[in-house]
């Protein structure tokens, strides 16, 4: 029926973007002193507004409001022809469908008029680490020398894969994952817009399933908007799996109490109801990730409600800090791994055994030579602090933490060593 609300919502001015201050200041104050770069590199994890900001630079750019300052002004003849999609000074290439030296060869035939409409001439190209590498080095060719027309926009999610040849003709910008604070608000902002209702933990559900990304909190409304105009916080948990977020904290409870079989249970509960494992593996990184800021006393780095603070400074208390970070690298590597695997939740179940798995045999999976070996040294005691604060905590619990890490019977690998 109506046009995706991302699309509808899309800011047009400066003042509509949620978040990346540092970014918006930057390009505001390059557009009122009127010192523009050829090229410019926008990094930053998908969905926290790189095409966007793009878009918005060429409209600025060329913008005729005789105010500096307050371009773009979505108003004149240039931002509106930009807001419609109808301007041929603007050529925006995806790197990821159109990876090779063809396209680029065109861009380069075609730089070279001037524009027809507008000032500038402003290429925005999505994706750019894509780009094979003749292709880059056509585009490098072209910005060494680029016309005093043209504008580069180069976005990429993973800038560690674009050559530095590259890298270093661009102004470089960071964009950051938004805010728990800057999501929520943006969408109860949309909800207003759209005549819709939707009760506050809803949207803080939502803001917290986009783990930093407007683009995936926003289309996650609009999934819910479809299915009636009052959004509930139940029907938000039964719309997003968020059934996973219970069984994200029973992963980690599982992780404090080396419960192997409890782990297993909850990551298999969660592929079942539904949960993509892909999606399930990153909260678990995300949740290992805040619970780890908060046993080094971090906790300020991240939003949470009262209620998780509390839940997680429990796990923290429980959770080692080996085992917490070799968990977060296991899970982080099976988010990764999780690409069209015929069979889900193995990377998932694998990270979870390897990390109750003492430190010395974290990279063996087929643990025949395991734990026992580690037994007889008990002057090694890496984290002294940790276990002072542990052992206040849960002090009962204490030596289950130097036996052999898993039950055997939990892991049949385990198992064999024993019989
Ligand atoms: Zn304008």
């Amino acid at each position: 029926m109506a046009q995706a609300l991302y699309r509808k919502w899309r800011p047009q001015t400066f003042d509509e973007v949620s978040g990346q201050e540092h970014v918006l200041q930057t390009l505001r104050n390059a557009i009122a002193s009127g010192r523009i770069a050829h090229a410019y590199l926008f990094s930053g994890p998908r969905g926290t507004g790189k095409t966007t900001m793009a878009r918005l630079l060429a409209k600025a750019v060329n913008c005729t409001n005789p105010d500096l300052s307050a371009r773009p002004d979505n108003t004149c003849a240039i931002c509106t022809a930009i807001a419609d999609g109808r301007m041929l000074d603007l050529v925006e290439l995806d790197a990821a469908s159109n990876r090779g030296i063809d396209e680029i060869r065109d861009l380069r035939d075609k730089i070279n008029f001037a524009p027809g409409q507008s000032r500038y001439k402003v290429y925005i190209i999505d994706e750019v680490h894509m780009l094979t590498e003749p292709a880059f080095n056509a585009l490098l060719k072209t910005l060494e020398e680029p016309p005093p027309h043209a504008i580069f926009v180069l976005a990429t999610t993973d800038p560690q894969k674009v050559p530095a040849t590259i890298v270093s003709r661009c102004q470089p910008f960071g964009f950051r994952r938004l805010t728990l604070g800057e999501i929520s608000s943006r969408l109860q902002h949309l909800v207003d817009e759209e005549g819709l209702t939707a009760e506050a933990g809803a949207l803080t559900l939502i803001a917290r399933q986009a783990t930093g990304s407007m683009r995936d909190a926003v289309s996650l409304l609009d999934q819910l908007a479809a299915g009636g105009a009052d959004i509930t916080l139940d029907r938000a948990q039964t719309a997003l799996g968020a059934g996973s977020l219970r069984w994200v904290s029973d992963v980690l409870d599982a992780l404090g109490h080396v419960d192997a079989a409890g782990g297993l249970n909850a990551i298999n509960h969660a592929i079942d109801s539904g949960a993509d494992a892909r999606q399930f593996a990153r909260q678990i990184v995300e949740q290992l990730r805040a619970v780890m800021l908060i046993k080094l006393g971090e906790g300020r780095l991240i939003d949470l409600s009262n209620e998780q603070r509390s839940q997680f400074e429990a796990q923290a208390a429980r959770l080692e800090l080996d085992r917490l970070t070799r968990a977060i690298k296991l899970f982080n590597q099976a988010a990764s791994d999780l690409r069209g695997g015929w069979q889900p939740q193995l990377p998932l179940e694998l990270a979870l055994i390897e990390s109750l798995q003492q430190p010395t045999v974290a990279t063996v999976v087929t643990a025949a030579v395991p734990v026992v070996r580690h037994a007889p040294q008990p002057a090694a005691k890496p984290h002294p602090v940790v276990e002072q604060h542990q052992s206040s905590m849960t002090a009962p619990v204490q030596p289950v933490t130097q036996a052999p890490a898993l039950p055997a019977e939990s892991v049949h690998t385990v198992g064999a060593a024993f019989s």
